[in-house]
């Protein structure tokens, strides 16, 4: 099929950890090498934000990234993107009347779903929607910080109500879009997969000090994910280090507000000998990390759906995590990892030192951890499911409609 992926903020080439850029990048790039792989005709359009990009990059895995003029040509705050999308709708509309037109298009994220469905009416081809985060979640965790545009909830819902399917990640998400107003039926439930290529129990991993047990903490370093929490919680694990893996490039986190909180944090904790700041570090090379940890922990105040506790899986560690959102899917209480309540570090530390004292008990959940990935989580079976549904959905013939 061809296949159109729009992820307006987040391309699949970018360098991930930085305040917009970690899992939404990682999945339209798997899904879309997956695709490719599979033999579908697949190009993903992502907004221009560098004026030296080409509009079109074949990217090694077999897919073309666009980059569509819609704003400014530099990064631009996902929160400040909205007003630029009534622009990548009208220039998908020109490329899509030209040479090719795609037989379904999957949005990634709400801003995305808008130019989509702008486009894909106006040409007649079907949308798909995935939204990786909802804005009703995001308003109850974060309050008067959330910097959204005020209308996303109501376009969130607009969406889920005007799209040909909804593509729900997991049980926790289904359960939000439902309390939204989202007709069931309308939802397919596909769960991200994970490199099981990439991400295996064998291969080099980083280099650790030797007799000391490693946690290993991952992700962009925004304040839900909890990273306060996983400082806190190292003064109840003795001897181990923490190494958090995310943000700036290693060069910038000196100045960078967030870290310099954390590190004053662990000051404050008696725990700053014992925690490391990694910074960025490209997806490449994600598996020596996970490989190198006794125990990854994932410690967020809420989570759509969180692939880095799926990817440490995939490498056979066990994880500690936050009994949230898709985290409760993932990870199997008693199987696969240990779920705890989220902001609280006694608890999370108490499991963390539980585990670490427990060498037979993370042996199990290494090997339950990794069946599962393997199990429940490939690419190869995601693209599988979801080429079934695009393929049903464009099998409904819908006239092409021109918007005044
Ligand atoms: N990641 C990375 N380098 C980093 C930090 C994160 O490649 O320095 C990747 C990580 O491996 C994962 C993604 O970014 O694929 C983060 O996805 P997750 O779902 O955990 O969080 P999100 O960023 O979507 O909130």
């Amino acid at each position: 099929m061809r296949i159109a992926m729009i992820s307006e903020h987040a391309s699949p080439l970018a360098i991930l950890g930085g305040e917009d850029a970690g899992g939404q990048n990682t999945h339209v790039a798997e899904l879309s090498a997956a695709l490719a792989a599979a033999g579908h005709d697949v190009r993903v359009y992502t907004r221009r934000d560098a004026v030296d990009l080409p509009v079109t990059v074949r990217s090694p895995d077999g897919y073309d990234v666009v980059h569509v003029p819609a704003g400014p040509a530099e990064p631009v705050a996902k929160d400040a993107l909205l007003p630029h999308m009534r622009t990548f709708g009208a220039w998908l509309v020109e490329r899509w009347r030209g040479d090719w037109t795609p037989e379904v298009v999957h949005a990634h994220f709400w801003m995305s779903g808008l130019a989509a469905v702008q486009a894909g009416r106006q040409v007649g081809v079907p949308v798909v929607q995935t939204y990786h985060a909802l804005g009703t979640v995001k308003r109850r965790h974060q309050g008067v910080q959330d910097t959204s545009p005020a209308r996303r909830i109501g376009y969130e819902l607009q969406l889920g109500r005007s799209v040909d399917r909804v593509i729900a990640q997991c049980r926790d998400e289904v359960g939000e879009l439902v309390r939204m107003g989202v007709p069931r039926s309308a939802m397919t439930v596909v769960p991200s997969g994970v490199n099981l290529g990439t991400f295996a129990p064998l291969g080099p991993a980083a280099e650790r000090e030797p007799g000391r047990a490693r946690i290993l903490t991952v992700g962009r370093l925004v304040e839900r994910k909890g990273f306060q929490t996983v400082v806190r919680a190292m003064a109840h694990v003795p001897d181990a280090e923490c190494v958090v893996v995310g943000g700036p490039p290693a060069g910038l986190l000196e100045t960078d507000p967030y870290a310099r909180r954390l590190r004053a944090l662990a000051r404050s904790c008696g725990v700053a000998d014992r925690v490391r700041l990694v910074g960025a570090v490209p997806r490449e090379e994600m598996g020596r990390w996970y490989r190198s940890a006794d125990i990854l922990v994932a410690a967020p105040w809420y989570e759509p759906f969180g692939l880095t506790p799926l990817e440490a899986m995939a490498c056979g560690v066990p994880v500690v995590a936050t009994a949230v959102g898709g985290l409760r899917d993932t990870v199997v209480d008693g199987v696969t990892g240990d779920l705890v309540p989220a902001r609280d570090p006694r608890a999370l530390g108490e499991a963390l030192a539980g585990l670490l004292d427990d060498r037979i008990r993370r042996f199990a959940y290494a090997g339950a951890a990794r069946a599962r990935a393997r199990q429940h989580y490939s690419w190869t079976v995601t693209a599988e499911r979801l080429a079934e549904v695009y393929a049903e959905v464009a099998a409904v013939h819908r006239p092409t409609r021109v918007v005044a």
